[in-house]
């Protein structure tokens, strides 16, 4: 799918401040002859596809702004699959400025956020899932999260789409061959039953692996419950490490749910302290309540904190029932005072560990169970993880397939219409690598990117 891109293109492609280098890029057809313009090579060479050119950066006048390494790549074999110009100065966002405001001057425009990778995506260099990896790459806060991106990169879930598609376009061909023909003739009608209902395995596992994809990129959801007062903000503060929540020793004072990162032993949690869960809430708190609610039933794992130097009471029986649904880990806090709750009482859902969120007793038992629990809510399946736009494409695929498993189990489908179920099925794929993609989900995908990539 190559389209003319006619105009050229410039960014600063890293952050702004002040570092030992910076890089702006350039891609389109007037890269190389805008690069004549502004930059001298020292060696009389001029510039080679793929290598390095040492020389200086002039304005107009001849006056010497800086000197870098300018490196020119040919396209298609480039990144854009254009002709693209990098050019390594001193990381002053001074000279970088002046960089592309000569290059701007010689008839580049600046480019737009992702305007690069959608370039490249345009071009064919790249299919939509494997560009919206360059961002999760980009952005990734942890370890897994950025070997994870790395290997979609590679286009391990292209590919897995690519085959559920081969499959259809097979079954579609004999199918349409097997229509040209009369009914009695000696070509046999194609039995496509076995492999239609492996692709719907097949659906299934890509749609679990959505959640996963979710946990790599923003970290697991983990929500701190509990009545009032059993320590959740100390507990939150303390596996943070940080004061970022006011602790007061009033019930109900922390209405507002905040989210921050935590990353243990390169695992992401996104962890979110809650307003206490009250019987009889006044309307702010009520609110409060309600949201927190949200948080749990968003959640992919509480922490159930119960104040363990005090008798269960109603309060935590609630709290406990609302996370029965959940993958939960029970907490019996304040245990610096004194234990009165059985860790194994029968009303927990697993055996409670006994914390003191304020002495830090405790807490490593907790951040490893934590642990155990976030591993077992990953799909093994790295580099194979879908994003949530992809979700609706997919399960309307797999409603067409199923329609034709339907039909032939029943022979009551016309071949004409299991060929256009088929049709539709592989229209919905499309939409997923980007062969169809509207410019809607282009634009949702492309405006992640920061400016420059
Ligand atoms: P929240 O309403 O559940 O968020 O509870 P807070 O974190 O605001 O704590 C309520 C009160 O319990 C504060 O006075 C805390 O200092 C105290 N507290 C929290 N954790 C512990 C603990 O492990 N041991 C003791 N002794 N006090 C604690």
């Amino acid at each position: 799918m190559t389209m003319p891109t006619p105009d050229t293109i410039v960014a600063i492609s890293t952050p702004r401040g002040y570092s030992g280098i910076g890089v702006v890029r350039m891609s389109g057809p007037d890269s190389l002859p805008i690069l004549t313009q502004i930059f001298m090579p020292t060696a009389a060479d001029g510039f080679n596809d793929r290598t390095a050119v040492h020389g200086k950066l002039v304005d107009r006048d001849g006056r010497i702004l800086d000197d870098g390494i300018a490196v020119f790549m040919r396209g298609p074999g480039s990144y854009t699959g254009e002709d693209v110009v990098e050019i390594s100065l001193h990381g002053s966002p001074v000279i970088l400025d002046a960089a592309v405001g000569l290059i701007l001057a010689s008839g580049a425009r600046m480019a737009q956020r992702g305007e690069f990778t959608r370039r490249a995506f345009l071009n064919g260099k790249l299919d939509l899932l494997q560009a919206e990896a360059v961002v999760d790459l980009i952005e990734s806060k942890t370890e897994g999260a950025a070997r994870e991106a790395r290997l979609r990169l590679d286009k391990g879930m292209s590919s897995r789409i690519a085959n559920i598609a081969s499959t259809l376009k097979d079954i579609l061909a004999e199918l349409e061959a097997h229509m040209d023909f009369d009914e009695d003739d000696e070509n046999p009608a194609p039995d496509p039953e076995s492999r239609l209902a492996a692709l719907i395995s097949e659906f299934t596992a890509l749609q679990r692996s959505v959640d996963s994809s979710r946990m790599h990129r923003d970290g697991i959801r983990v929500v701190i419950a509990g009545k009032p007062n059993v320590g959740k903000s100390t507990l939150f503060n303390t596996l943070m490490g940080s004061n970022r929540v006011i602790v007061t020793p009033y019930p109900g004072t922390t209405r507002d749910p905040v989210d921050d990162f935590l990353v243990l032993n390169g695992m992401g949690f996104l962890l979110c302290d809650t307003a206490g869960m009250r019987q009889e809430p006044d309307p702010i708190e009520r609110e409060g309540i309600f949201r927190t609610q949200q948080r749990i039933d968003n959640a992919d794992i509480a922490i159930v904190v119960l104040d363990g130097s005090a008798p269960l009471d109603q309060e935590d029986e609630k709290v406990l029932c609302t996370c029965r649904e959940k993958a939960s880990i029970t907490v019996l806090n304040k245990a610096d005072l004194g234990l009165v709750i059985d860790p194994g009482h029968p009303l927990l859902q697993s055996t409670a560990i006994p914390i003191s969120a304020k002495t830090g007793f405790g807490i490593q038992d907790l951040e490893e169970q934590l642990r155990m629990t976030g591993s077992a809510r990953f799909s093994s399946d790295a580099g194979s993880l879908l994003s949530s736009w992809c979700v609706q494409p997919l399960a309307s695929a797999e409603q067409h397939v199923k329609a034709v498993l339907d039909g032939l189990h029943t022979r009551s489908m016309a071949p004409e219409i299991i060929a256009l179920e088929l049709k539709k099925a592989l229209e919905y794929l499309e939409e997923i690598t980007g062969e169809r993609a509207d410019d809607g989900i282009l634009d949702r995908i492309f405006e992640r990117f920061c400016i420059g990539k």
